[in-house]
């Protein structure tokens, strides 16, 4: 579904992405783990186009994300949640989410408001689907996010450390509805710093380290002594973790 080939990047003189390869199959779960600016934010945002690539190749379902044309198909292919609450201030919970439902695939405004309202439900929102964001928790925020999200009906979920501005209590709920997630066959790609949660959810594990992909291993391999935890810096990061 993702092909990355040969992925460089670099701001200025300073190279963030060195040759990264890496494939993601329909329904995988694969998260992202390394260092604070190994490059994972960067990565993302080159898959979801908006980083322009210096060299190599991204496709999404056979769209290349270089290309301005082919960029549109695969982005409405998925969706993106980062780390910042970045709903719109003067939207309601249930216009946030279906704005692009309604603006960008021109889905019916009535239907999409059914189904958002049933989006927000199931995240535990149904009773604040007409609360602005400023009315929200951290958590609730970050919820309306990935219903945001969802609502696009994505064959890909991009999440960018979406936790990790959240207190252990909004965490637990928002990874809460992740877990839920990954039960229904949706591709997901997943950045996060929750190394106990990654474990628990992931099919495969890739382990960026200064812009290069060092281990990319099925989950339970890469947290095996002999496999993943062989490597010094994938050892020495996880220590820090725990
Ligand atoms: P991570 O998400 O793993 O913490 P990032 O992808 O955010 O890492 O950043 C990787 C490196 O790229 C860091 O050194 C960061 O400072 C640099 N970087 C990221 N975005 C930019 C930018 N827009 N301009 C210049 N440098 C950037
Ligand atoms: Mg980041």
């Amino acid at each position: 579904m993702i092909r990355i080939e040969n992925l460089k990047k670099a701001f200025g003189k300073v190279t963030v992405l060195d040759g990264i390869d890496l494939s993601i199959e329909p329904g995988e779960v694969v998260s992202i783990l390394g260092s604070s600016g190994s490059g994972k934010s960067t990565l993302i945002r080159c898959i979801n186009g908006l980083e322009r690539i210096d060299a190599g190749r991204i496709t999404v379902d056979d769209f290349d994300v270089s290309n301005p044309k082919e960029l549109a198909e695969a982005r409405k292919r998925s969706g993106t949640v980062f780390q910042l609450f970045n709903l719109y201030p003067h939207l309601s919970a249930l216009r946030n989410v279906t704005l692009a439902p309604v603006e960008v695939l021109k889905r019916n405004a009535a239907e999409a408001e059914k189904e958002g309202r049933a989006l927000l439900e199931s995240v535990g929102l149904g009773d604040r689907a007409d609360a602005y964001p400023a009315q929200l928790s951290g958590g609730q925020r970050q919820r309306v996010g990935i219903c945001r999200a969802l609502a696009m009906k994505p064959r890909y979920l991009l999440l960018d450390e979406v936790t990790s501005a959240l207190d252990p209590e909004m965490t637990a709920e928002v990874l809460e509805i992740l877990a839920d997630l990954t039960g229904r066959g949706t591709t997901m790609i997943f950045v996060t710093h929750e190394v106990a949660f990654a474990r628990s959810i992931s099919d495969r594990i890739v382990f960026l380290d200064q812009g290069r992909l060092l281990v990319d291993l099925p989950c339970e391999t890469f947290f095996a002594e002999d496999g993943g935890m062989a490597n010094a810096r994938v050892a020495q990061f996880l220590s820090k973790m725990r």
